[in-house]
């Protein structure tokens, strides 16, 4: 192992911890080693708990210096751009340009989290069949967060949990993914140093059967903000009981291109968007809906443009596609690809595996029954089908276990502000793919996608508790 790398300590209750156990984090592309991080224990998860529950019943966190701890991470994050970039681009697989973008976003989702702290207020209550008594509500912070993270955004995730939950007054117990983590240590570092209170962050690194386990088995912790599979989300919704949790979880998402929109524009746009961060978005475009009368001309210039895509090192700016998260997760999508080529699809692009690199693949004639239709895919490959009708687009993206999001190109007017009312998904993109996010927007799915939404101003009230105050002012 390069002798130069040191060791990743977790954050307890103000403190940086070593331990005895650690894991090696490996750049995805060379697959060098490229961080080592210290693993907590069950006791140190107990710890990170016991520090954050006395962190919310006995200090005080107000909301004038949330906002300016907040305010001075978010400088602290811009000064150091360059350098989050390069970590989320080694330990994450991600290329450099987008892995700058990701950085850029979670400066701005850090201000807008701050902002929420001055906009937390409560109502009064009209009283017009109970004179005598005045009635509003409070906002309170709702107590002890654990933010559970995935690895594909490793750094805007965990600021779109950390951010909004320190906003509204929380702990926070940080758990993020094993592959990733080392960009959530940074992170903390910078909330250290711009002087976030003793026992309100705490980073605590494990595996997700382990620390995640133990994480949602505690009762002193109230609510549960979780980016990741569907298949965890469940597990975690059946484990909290009545706690409550915010699950933003998968989906195979689809875009319709209709006959009327600008068809060119649209296949160069669905080109770089199906293979961001090799599919690895949970709203990356899996499925693409054209209609029949205009498929040649979208395909024709749509594999164009999948040609031109580079392929490769996240490091170089000219990469568009880099690896997956590791070669397991290539060889799954390899194997996607050929259980459905064996059941009648056609690859007209792609389908081939270097290592963790799958190239960027486009399949036609998939079917429902097949993974690479129905399942998330989180890999670099899209599905094209085609329809006759409107209605039948309609049915085709509704026909998901999942509802994230899904993207419509039209030059229809009506039918741009009709759609969104029959299409079963939490957002709804016109004349972009469904892969769009901007961070202020509430963001969150229907079905197996998940319940809440994020976007600060949205997290924030999922992690306040609204208490009535009724005051008797006769008696
Ligand atoms: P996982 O669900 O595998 O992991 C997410 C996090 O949960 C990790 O920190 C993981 O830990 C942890 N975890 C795993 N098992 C448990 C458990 N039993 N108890 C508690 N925590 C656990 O997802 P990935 O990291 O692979 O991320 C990809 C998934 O995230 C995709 O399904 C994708 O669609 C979804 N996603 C959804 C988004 C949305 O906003 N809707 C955005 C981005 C991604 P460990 O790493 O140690 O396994």
């Amino acid at each position: 192992m390069n002798s130069s790398i040191v060791k990743e300590k977790l954050f307890i209750n103000g403190q940086w911890v070593e331990t005895e156990n650690t894991q090696k984090i490996y750049n995805k592309y060379t697959g060098e080693v490229f961080s080592e991080v210290c693993i907590a224990d069950e006791n140190l998860v107990d710890q990170a708990i016991e520090a954050a529950e006395f962190a919310h019943k006995h200090t005080v966190f107000a909301p004038d210096y949330r906002y300016t701890v907040l305010m001075r991470t978010a400088e602290l994050l811009k000064e150091n751009i360059e350098r989050f970039a390069k970590i989320i681009a080694q330990e994450g697989g991600k290329p450099i340009t987008d892995a700058k973008a990701e950085v850029n976003r979670s400066v701005s989702t850090i201000i807008m989290a701050a902002e929420e702290t001055k906009k937390l207020v409560g109502e009064i209550i009209p009283n017009y069949n109970h004179q005598g008594r005045f009635i509003y509500t409070i906002k309170k912070p709702i107590g002890v967060v654990a933010a559970i993270t995935p690895f594909n955004f490793p750094l805007n995730l965990v600021v779109h949990k950390v951010a909004p939950a320190l906003a509204a007054g929380n702990p926070v117990i940080l758990k993020p993914a094993s592959s990733t983590a080392t960009i959530a240590i940074k992170f903390c570092e910078l909330l250290e140093k711009a002087g976030v209170p003793k026992g309100y962050i705490q980073c605590v690194v494990g595996s997700g059967s382990t620390v995640g386990e133990q994480l949602l088995k505690d009762e002193r912790i109230a609510h549960y903000t979780f980016t990741g599979s569907p298949e965890v989300g469940k597990h975690i919704k059946r484990t909290i009981g009545l706690r409550k949790a915010t699950l933003e979880l998968g989906s195979n998402s689809a875009t319709i291109v209709h006959s009327d929109a600008d068809i060119e524009k649209a296949a160069s746009k669905l080109a770089k968007m199906a293979f961001a961060h090799a599919g690895q978005i949970c709203i990356s475009v899996q499925r693409i809906l054209i209609q029949n009368s205009v498929k040649e001309k979208f395909m024709e210039k749509f594999l164009q443009e999948v040609s031109l895509l580079k392929v490769g090192d996240p490091l170089n700016p000219q990469t568009n596609v880099g690896p997956m998260i590791s070669e397991k997760e290539a060889e799954r999508i390899e194997q996607w690809v050929k259980e459905a080529v064996d059941e009648g699809a056609k690859v007209l692009i792609g389908g081939k595996r270097e290592k963790s690199i799958y190239y960027p693949t486009v399949i036609m004639n998939a079917r429902k029954g097949m993974k690479v239709m129905d399942e998330e895919a989180f890999g670099p490959i899209v599905v094209v089908s085609t329809y006759e009708t409107i209605e039948e687009a309609i049915e085709l993206v509704n026909d998901s276990k999942y509802g994230l999001q899904a993207g419509i190109y039209t030059s229809d007017i009506n039918l741009s502000y009709k759609i969104p009312y029959l299409l079963e998904v939490g957002g709804v993109i016109v004349n972009d793919t469904c892969c769009f996010r901007a961070d202020q927007m509430p963001y969150g799915g229907v079905k197996e996608s998940g319940n809440g939404k994020e976007g600060p101003s949205y997290a924030i009230q999922e992690l306040v508790e609204t208490v009535t105050v009724v005051v008797n002012i006769e008696g």
